[in-house]
Parts: structure tokens; sequence; C-alpha cells
């Protein structure tokens, strides 16, 4: 499948939802994830008009930015290791996967300039899922103050991977709900518009949900 065929199927997708939910178009970017991908194939996608790229592992990153060079917005989105920040901090744009007051540290302590960060929560309780649970999030907010470097612009989620709509809704709603909440307060280190869920699999449903950024992989390079 051509990229370009892939990402008409899925502008169709995000049109449609953004309709029903009268969203204007604009407000949604995809992130094309590519990190089951060779460089070549992201560079079909740059082709075809993508301009976001997300990477999970920071090998990934960096070989994917060889090839690509700095023009694409960079994404990090996986976990992140306090001992990897200092091999990608200078090389990407947002990274989704602010869990943790050790990787705040260790992101305030490596920065040369402020970064762009989504705190990750685990919206659904599954164990094997990376994030804050929601309860903790508004108290680690708060406690980002002190970290100049560091510039709380969303809410990062990973949904289960099922097809039940309800639980799907249900995870995205509470994400939102806890944006609306730290948009509300109104702090300058943590304007927190964004919302950063959907993937292959969920991106409609998400952007019906309210996602200001989706992160595709498999629906739009492929696996
Ligand atoms: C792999 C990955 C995606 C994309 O997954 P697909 O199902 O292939 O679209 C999105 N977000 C994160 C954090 C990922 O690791």
């Amino acid at each position: 499948m051509k990229v370009q065929d892939n990402l008409t199927r899925i502008e169709q997708e995000i049109q449609s939802a953004c309709k029903k939910k009268n969203r204007s178009r604009s407000e949604i970017k995809i992130i094309a994830v590519t990190k089951y991908v060779t460089p070549e194939r992201a560079r079909e996608a740059m082709n075809a008009g993508i301009d976001n790229f997300g990477e999970n592992r920071p090998e990934g990153l960096l070989a994917k930015q060889e090839v690509l060079g700095d023009k694409p917005v960079w994404h990090f989105i996986g976990s992140l290791q306090s001992r990897k920040v200092k091999t990608i901090i200078d090389k990407v744009d947002y990274i989704h996967s602010l869990d943790r007051l050790s990787l705040a540290e260790e992101i305030q302590k490596r920065a040369n300039k402020q970064i762009k960060c989504f705190v990750q929560v685990n919206s659904s309780g599954e164990a094997s899922k990376h994030g804050l649970s929601p309860a903790e999030v508004i108290h680690f907010i708060h406690a980002l103050k002190s970290f100049d470097k560091i510039q709380v612009v969303g809410l990062m989620t990973m949904a289960p991977n099922t097809d039940d709509e309800v639980i799907l809704r249900e995870c995205f709603r509470t994400l939102k709900e806890l944006r609306d909440q730290i948009e509300n307060l109104k702090l300058d280190y943590a304007p927190c518009h964004e919302l950063s869920m959907g993937m292959s699999n969920d991106f409609g449903i998400a952007i019906e949900e309210g996602s200001t950024m989706v992160r595709i992989g498999t629906a739009l390079v492929g696996e």
C-alpha cells in the first residue's frame, strides 16, 4: 500500500469524525509513527505531506532523523529511560511520555531550551501501561512548576488494544476531563491545550472525544 493511499483513507475518517462533532480539521495533527518501518518508508510519508514524526526508541529516532533531516517536527512517544535523555534531548520538539519526577529532573538538567512535554496518563488502569494514574496527575502538574525547561503542552494516553467503544471512549473522556481541569488552572508553565490520543485502531473515536494529536503507525505506513 502506498502511504499516499493510506493517508487518503485516514484523512476521510478524520474528516468524518470532525463533521460528526462539529470540529475544525485544523485542530488535529497527524503524527506518523515510523517505529516499524525503514527510513525510506518514512521518507515516503514525508513526500506524501506528513510533517510530524514519532518514534518510541532513541535509536529509531536518530536513524530516521539521519535520513529525513530536521525539517519535520520530531516527537518522542515511547517510555524514556532517564539515562537516554541526553541522547535525544537536542533532537526532539516534543516528548509525549513524561511520567515521573526523576525524568523531569533529567530533562531539566540536560535541556538547552524549553521542551514541550505531554504528561502520560494511564487512563485504563491496565498494569502493562505506563503513565500516572488519573488521581495523581494534578499533583504531578503542580510539582513541575520549578522546572523551567519543561512546558506541559498537554496530556497523552494509550487506550487498551480493544474494539470495545465504551472502554475506549471512557479512557479518552478521562483524559479530556483532566486536560480541561489543568487548562482551567491557567498555569504559565502548563497551558495544557493538547490531547495526544488515538492510534491506528481508535483515532476516529479519539477525535470524536477531543484528540488534537493522533499517533498513527500501522494504518499509515504499515507494520
Ligand atoms: C506504536 C505506537 C503508536 C502507533 O501504533 P499503531 O497502532 O501502529 O498506530 C502510537 N503511540 C505509541 C506510544 C506507540 O508506541
